[in-house]
């Protein structure tokens, strides 16, 4: 299958793009050992093959990176012709990527459909910063949670993710950056993590990802694997709208950072932004982040605060944000508001952000404003959005002159 790739005028590519093939048959990324283990099984891999079979795919898939099994190379003939008829390693298609004038990267991504359902798109965001990069995953396509000052919010939850489609847009990404090794060093070579490109990981696009926690959960697990990606679990972020008993599992069995949109300080206000503290108040919220295995001042929980004009934005807040996290290693991560096309909000003033920011800055939490990255190609926090929802062309440069005007051109 032939992919499209759309470049608008100002991105470029970094590579060629690699064919990509839609799942037609069961995908072997995303399986746990004993899943793939399983897998290899019923197509009738001897009993005492499966463990060092298991070991040798693992390896090939996420220490590697490769994305065809003919790349396999200590795997016999036989073995890569019945793998190639059975299953598939291929990687989701790239139906747009663009690169931001300060670097960050989007990906627009197709995944097949699952069962009787369509394609779906997601998008998943490159941002590179001096000494690290960090790619910003989806989990949903859509959200079944209305935070009123989110895109994402407005759209319906069309599905959730697979654990490999998860998973997928971490390889893709390390494919379009070269971040995997070269495929002519030799089999067993130690390869050092650390000139990767991506190094940490946030789940903070689309979706929420507690509402669809076995398969991140899954996803997570492989990432940070030592013998696979590799990632540090200390480098890993999860953020949630606040799903308590989620939050207690996430702490449990994968055991990442855990950052919490929390945007307000009074159960009242908070009702409003964020709906599901009707479900899951304040004071169950800051206990179960109380309560997060393993806090400590080097291990803190990211408090996301999005700093919207005249309704969270007073001093008062700010008072009341620090009172209400007393005693919880936290950092406060405050995100001026990326306006979308449709929304009645409004970002706070820098004047007042900064105000705000000082307040929390002298009660002892540090460099807490989060720059927006990549707002020219709508790339920045809520901003992200699935096909049904994205704008035309002559939509988006009507939006982006808004922008322009609002902003200034390089106020990031
Ligand atoms: N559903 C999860 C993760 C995705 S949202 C969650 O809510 O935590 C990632 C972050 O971006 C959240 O803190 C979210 O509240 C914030 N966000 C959403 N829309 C935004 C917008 N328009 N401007 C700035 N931040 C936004
Ligand atoms: Fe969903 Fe998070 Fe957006 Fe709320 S902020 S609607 S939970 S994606």
């Amino acid at each position: 299958m032939t992919v499209s790739v759309t470049l608008p005028e100002r991105s470029q590519t970094a590579a060629p793009v690699r064919p990509t093939a839609f799942a037609e048959k069961p995908s072997l990324l995303g399986l746990d050992r004993e899943e793939l283990g399983e897998a290899l099984r019923g197509k009738g891999v001897p009993e005492k093959q499966i463990k060092m079979r298991v070991a040798q795919i693992w390896n090939w898939l996420y220490v590697r990176g490769i994305s065809d099994f003919d790349h396999m190379a200590n795997v016999s003939k036989d073995m890569r012709e019945m793998l190639k008829t059975h299953f598939t390693i291929a990687r989701p298609e790239i139906v747009e990527e663009q690169v931001s004038n300060d670097g960050t990267r989007k990906w627009l991504l197709r995944f097949p459909p699952r069962g009787a359902g369509r394609p779906v798109e997601v998008e998943s965001v490159y941002i590179p910063e001096e000494g690290r990069g960090t790619l910003c995953i989806s989990s949903q396509v859509g959200c079944t949670l209305t935070c009123s000052f989110c895109h994402t919010g407005t759209q319906k939850l069309v599905r959730n993710l697979t654990a490999e489609e998860i998973l997928s847009q971490l390889l893709l990404a390390r494919d379009r950056l070269g971040d995997f090794p070269d495929r002519e060093i030799p089999v067993g070579t130690m390869m050092p993590s650390s000139d990767r490109k991506i190094t940490n990981i946030v789940m903070m696009g689309m979706g929420e990802p507690l509402y669809n926690f076995e398969e991140v959960k899954k996803a997570l697990l492989i990432a940070t694997d030592g013998d696979g990606l590799s990632l540090s679990k200390r480098r890993v972020t999860l953020s949630t709208s606040g799903v308590v008993p989620e939050i207690y599992r996430t702490g449990d069995e994968i055991g990442v950072m855990l950052a919490i949109s929390l945007h307000a300080v009074r159960d009242e206000l908070r009702d409003m932004l964020v709906p599901i503290n009707k479900k899951y108040p304040l004071k169950e919220l800051i206990e179960a982040c109380r309560n997060y295995p393993g806090l400590s001042n080097a291990r803190r929980i990211t408090f996301e605060y999005v700093m919207l004009k005249d309704v969270n934005d007073s001093l008062e807040d700010a008072k009341g944000l620090i009172q209400l996290l007393k005693g919880v290693p936290a950092k406060i991560n405050l995100i001026p508001f990326n306006p979308w096309p449709g929304t009645n909000y409004q970002c706070s003033d820098w004047a007042t952000i900064e105000k705000f920011a000082d307040f929390i800055n002298q009660a002892g939490y540090a460099s807490p404003i989060r720059t927006p990255r990549g707002r020219d190609i709508l790339a920045a926090c809520g901003q992200l959005k699935s096909e049904s929802e994205r704008m035309r062309k002559t939509e988006r440069l009507a939006f982006e002159a808004m922008m322009i005007a609002n902003h200034g051109e390089d106020d990031d």
